[in-house]
């Protein structure tokens, strides 16, 4: 089965974020041998930032990077970005949009999916192409905090737009030399716009975007303070995580709400997550329970994380969180 597939690829800070390259994969799944492959990429300088992730696109198996590069895009302005998507869907007429589910992804899509009159299946955790040569395409998404999963697939007739979950599908191998794609410019249609986006203010300046980390360090109420997070960004800065929490510690004041991950958080899929001083209840577990591996410290045997850790640590984070420091500080810094 032959498709045609869009992605769009979301930068942070001028680079490609890693779920742009999981989606330019599943649209390449998609797309099938002999399918085509495109991307729009979107910003507003510097220059030299965009034609590398353009460049990175082109290796990665996108057949044209549509490039649309205006001041008006510097900031992430939904209405502006959802008019280049669909600048670039009326140029490109695909059969399926891919976009990661992130903040960005989850504002845009449900606009595109209007747009283009189609169907929307948000937070795909997983591909199978079925029938015929592939031509059934069946999308998985988690249900109640990850307790259910579901299959949809889109009818046909309109295009179909998914968001992927980050940290669940494969990134897009580079394409062999010589066949990479090209990358062309695409006006920005400049369309009428409601809002604007007047500033935006940093609350987190980690150097690991906790959506994307491959391994988190969480700590919960557990924690009790401000200071009680120290131990564990130390652990998390020895294996080069990012520090995430529960809303208890949030709300205690312990640390801001960027950092909150669950129901009304972020949903993360690290390969290692670390609950310091949380208990597990459902609402976190819907944010974290994807992860790979988990790790729970709490001083409660029966705390319900324990319920859903590969490994559990019963004692006191504040002696065992250095102690994890101290020994993955030792094994890490020996050579190979
Ligand atoms: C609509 C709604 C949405 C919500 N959304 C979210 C969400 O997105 N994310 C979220 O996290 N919560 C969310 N919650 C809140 C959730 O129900 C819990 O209240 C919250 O997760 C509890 O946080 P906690 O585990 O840090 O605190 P607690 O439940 O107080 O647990 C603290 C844990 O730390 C352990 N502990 C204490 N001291 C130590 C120590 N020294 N060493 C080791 N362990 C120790 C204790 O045994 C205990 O298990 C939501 C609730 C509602 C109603």
């Amino acid at each position: 089965m032959k498709r045609t597939a869009l992605v769009y690829a979301e930068c942070a800070d001028g680079k490609l974020r890693r779920v742009a390259l999981e989606a330019l994969g599943a649209a390449r799944l998609l797309a099938g041998d002999g399918g085509s492959v495109h991307a729009v990429l979107v910003g507003g300088g510097p220059e030299a930032a965009l034609q590398e992730a353009a460049a990175e696109l082109a290796a990665r198996g996108a057949g044209v990077v549509h490039v649309v590069d205006d001041p008006a895009l510097a900031g992430f302005a939904p209405e502006a970005y959802a008019a280049v998507i669909g600048a670039a869907v009326a140029a490109v007429r695909p059969s399926v949009i891919v976009l990661g589910h992130t903040a960005a992804g989850r504002e845009l899509a449900p606009r595109v999916a209007a747009s283009v009159g189609g169907g929307h299946v948000a937070d795909v955790t997983a591909i199978d192409l079925q029938g015929d040569g592939g031509a059934d395409a069946v999308f998985t998404r988690p249900l109640y905090a990850g307790k259910a999963f579901e299959q949809r697939r889109f009818l046909p007739g309109a295009p179909g737009v998914l968001t992927v979950r980050p940290n669940n599908l494969p990134v897009a191998e580079p394409v062999a030399p010589g066949s990479e794609g090209v990358i062309a410019a695409l006006p920005y249609p400049a369309p009428p716009l409601w809002t604007t986006v007047r500033s935006v203010v940093r609350k987190t300046g980690g150097t690991v975007d906790l959506a994307e980390a491959d391994i988190i360090v969480a700590g919960g109420r557990g924690v009790r303070s401000a200071e009680g997070f120290a131990p564990l960004a130390a652990l998390a800065a020895v294996l080069g995580g990012a520090v995430g929490a529960s809303r208890g510690a949030c709300d205690a004041g312990y640390c801001d709400y960027a950092l909150q991950i669950g129901q009304t958080g972020k949903t993360v899929t690290p390969k290692l997550y670390i609950a310091c001083g949380i208990s597990g209840a459902i609402q976190h577990l819907a944010g974290m329970s994807q992860s790979r591996v988990i790790v729970a410290i709490n001083k409660d045997p029966d705390a319900p994380i324990f319920g859903v850790a590969d490994y559990g640590i019963v004692g006191d984070l504040f002696e065992i969180v250095p102690l994890l420091t101290e020994q993955f500080r030792t094994l890490l810094s020996k050579p190979g």
